[in-house]
């Protein structure tokens, strides 16, 4: 008997500011190179140990505005009520259509667009262990001043109101079992 192969599934993971995304995202990317990692465009501008291409796409306003009225994006949002992030729609077709497990790393209302558009894809929301150690991570990245820390962690607080609305929630205790967790949901072999 011949058994077809699966199709290639989106991947959405959220969660809220400084549960630790970014580095399960980077240790799925340095462990699972076939994982493909959709990079975003924003309009923020850039830490100084960020790259162009490969933690975002960094462009200005109206350039936002132009993909946005070409349809360029599979969604995207105002984050923070500050800078816009939005997911580039076309690579993520192409990867998939290769055959590429696809993840993306977005916020609860970028989330709920691609639950809206994406049937099939596979919903994870990480959380923090308690609502003190997220506090604690976003004070000790030390990438924030004082009124963006509470802008991110007044949108913290709505985001960890939507964790029933996942499919599955990681608990980001210790990164390399959260990231081996995600792994197994997306049905990764573990390596
Ligand atoms: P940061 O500024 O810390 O890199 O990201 C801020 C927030 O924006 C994070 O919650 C991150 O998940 C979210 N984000 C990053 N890229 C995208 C995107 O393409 N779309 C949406 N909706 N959110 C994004």
């Amino acid at each position: 008997m011949t058994t077809s192969p699966q199709p290639a599934r989106l991947t959405v993971l959220a969660g809220p500011t400084a549960v630790g995304k970014g580095t399960v995202s980077a240790e799925i990317r340095a462990r699972y190179p076939e994982v493909w990692l959709s990079v975003s465009t924003t309009t923020r501008p850039p830490r100084p140990s960020e790259v162009e291409g490969v933690h975002y796409h960094f462009v200005d306003d109206a350039t936002f505005d132009r993909m946005i009225a070409e349809g360029a994006f599979l969604e995207w949002a105002l984050v923070h009520g500050r800078n816009r992030y939005g997911t580039p729609r076309q690579p993520v077709l192409d990867h998939l259509a290769a055959g590429q497990p696809a993840l993306l790393e977005i916020d609860l209302q970028g989330a709920r667009q691609v639950r809206e558009t994406m049937s099939g894809a596979r919903f994870v929301f990480l959380a923090p262990p308690s609502w003190e150690e997220l506090v604690r991570r976003l004070v000790g990245r030390g990438t924030e001043g004082p009124d963006e820390r509470e802008r991110r962690l007044a949108t913290a607080r709505v985001e960890l109101a939507a964790e029933s609305e996942f499919d599955h929630v990681i608990v980001n205790d210790e990164v390399s079992l959260a990231t081996d967790e995600l792994v197994r949901l997306m049905g990764l072999a573990t390596r």
